[in-house]
């Protein structure tokens, strides 16, 4: 089973073996440790070099900045592979996400400053736009950065941060105009290492995705040069977000893929070992209508994912597309994990069998990058023209 279908135009040869390496990376390094990542509620630091000394962080950004030079479908591998493993500790979305802003919308300094770091796995990073207040409504944020010769003055708090606790970096969405609503908003990159002003709070405790840190930040006047302003101006964030979001949302997609794909091969294999009856599991005609409705699906999303990032790579995957692709994917994702953990009977409620874990992780897929309802009025907003 791979991310690829049989016509996927945007994969040549180098993704395919890039995918191997990938795969093979992860049945070696990563599912070994999904249980212990879990219990300490983050991945050991130096899986991110382990990973980075490979390349599998750097398929997609380009070589002056510590990367191979490919294009978004690199990452989309590397998350699909992932996913396949049955994996949600490692945040390597999160990083990704952020080093496309910088690719985006950096200025060469940025770029030439944390590009590299981010490729090898010295740096971690992570995004912040929810706050405890404010979540689906991004252009409600509070936390605000007010100019101080030439640095920012940085207050606020963010909720949920996906690589929160260890991040390096951190985008912070910011008002740098509180009056002036979405032109109001801007993103800083903040450097966290010794930073005054700056503090993480609890790791939060979590239904799923436990070897996940997720944390609270605070800022309390903490002073940022405004050279790490994201683009040539203030009151771009918004825009900057916009324009990056169809990628999130396609991951989270890729990510349901690699999952959908892990799950079905455990209960595939469970159902053909286990006996009721006299008879295997996979022998009723229930088990094998819902794997066969589960393929089907798996199928459907496949196509979607790939024609997705064969869209992304173009330039033309609009903001619609991406929200379908992220709503209908996780949801799917969450009707399989739900029918495959009934085929286990008993056992699949029972933490050494990955279904449960698998159960848990799923959930979360329908709430961010945005919830599936924002995705469906989005999608709404583009019928209803
Ligand atoms: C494990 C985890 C990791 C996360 N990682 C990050 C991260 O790295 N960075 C980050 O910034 N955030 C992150 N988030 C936050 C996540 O993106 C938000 O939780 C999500 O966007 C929803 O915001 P909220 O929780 O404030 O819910 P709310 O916005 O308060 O929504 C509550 C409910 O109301 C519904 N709702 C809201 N508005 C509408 C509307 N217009 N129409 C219909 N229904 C509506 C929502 O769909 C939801 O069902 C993470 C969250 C979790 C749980």
């Amino acid at each position: 089973m791979s991310l690829f279908t049989e016509t996927a135009t945007w994969a040549e040869d180098e993704h395919r073996m890039f995918a191997d390496t990938a795969r093979k990376l992860f049945i070696d390094e990563m599912a070994p440790n999904i249980d212990k990542w879990a219990e300490q509620g983050v991945v050991d630091r130096e899986f991110w070099r382990t990973v980075g000394a490979q390349g599998v962080m750097g398929g997609a950004v380009p070589e002056e900045y510590g990367g191979f030079g490919g294009g978004i479908g690199y990452d989309a591998i590397t998350i699909y592979e992932q996913g396949r493993v049955g994996d949600t500790g490692w945040g390597f979305g999160i990083q990704s996400i952020v080093v496309h802003y910088l690719m985006a919308f950096g200025s060469e300094e940025q770029k030439k400053r944390w590009g590299p770091g981010l490729v090898s796995g010295d740096l971690v990073a992570a995004i912040a736009m929810t706050e405890p207040g404010t979540g689906s409504d991004l252009q409600a944020v509070q936390t605000h950065a007010e100019r101080d010769g030439n640095h920012y003055k940085i207050n606020g708090s963010k909720t949920f941060i996906t690589n929160g606790h260890t991040a390096d970096i951190v985008i912070v969405v910011t008002k740098t105009d509180r009056n002036a609503g979405a032109k109001g908003v801007s993103l800083i990159v903040v450097e966290t290492e010794g930073q005054d002003g700056f503090r993480r709070g609890r790791n939060l405790k979590k239904l799923g995705m436990k070897g996940s840190d997720t944390a609270e930040l605070f800022f309390e006047d903490m002073r940022v040069p405004t050279a790490n302003l994201l683009g040539p101006e203030e009151g771009q964030g918004f825009y900057q977000l916009m324009k990056q979001l169809p990628w999130e949302r396609l991951m989270i997609a890729t990510t349901a893929l690699g999952f959908i794909d892990f799950a079905l091969a455990e209960t595939i294999a469970y159902t053909q070992d286990r006996k009721a009856f006299g008879q295997r599991i996979m022998d009723f005609q229930n088990t094998r209508f819902k794997l066969a409705e589960m393929k089907t699906k798996a199928e459907l999303l496949r196509s979607f994912v790939n024609d997705g990032i064969a869209r992304l790579e173009a330039g033309t995957l609009d903001a619609a597309t991406a929200s379908m692709a992220k709503y209908w994917g996780t949801q799917t994702q969450n009707e399989v994990m739900h029918e495959c953990l009934q085929l286990f009977g008993g056992y699949g409620f029972m933490m050494e069998y990955p279904i449960a874990r698998l159960y848990a992780d799923s959930r979360v897929q329908m709430i961010y990058g945005g919830t599936n309802e924002i995705m469906k009025e989005l999608i709404a907003r583009s019928i209803d023209v």
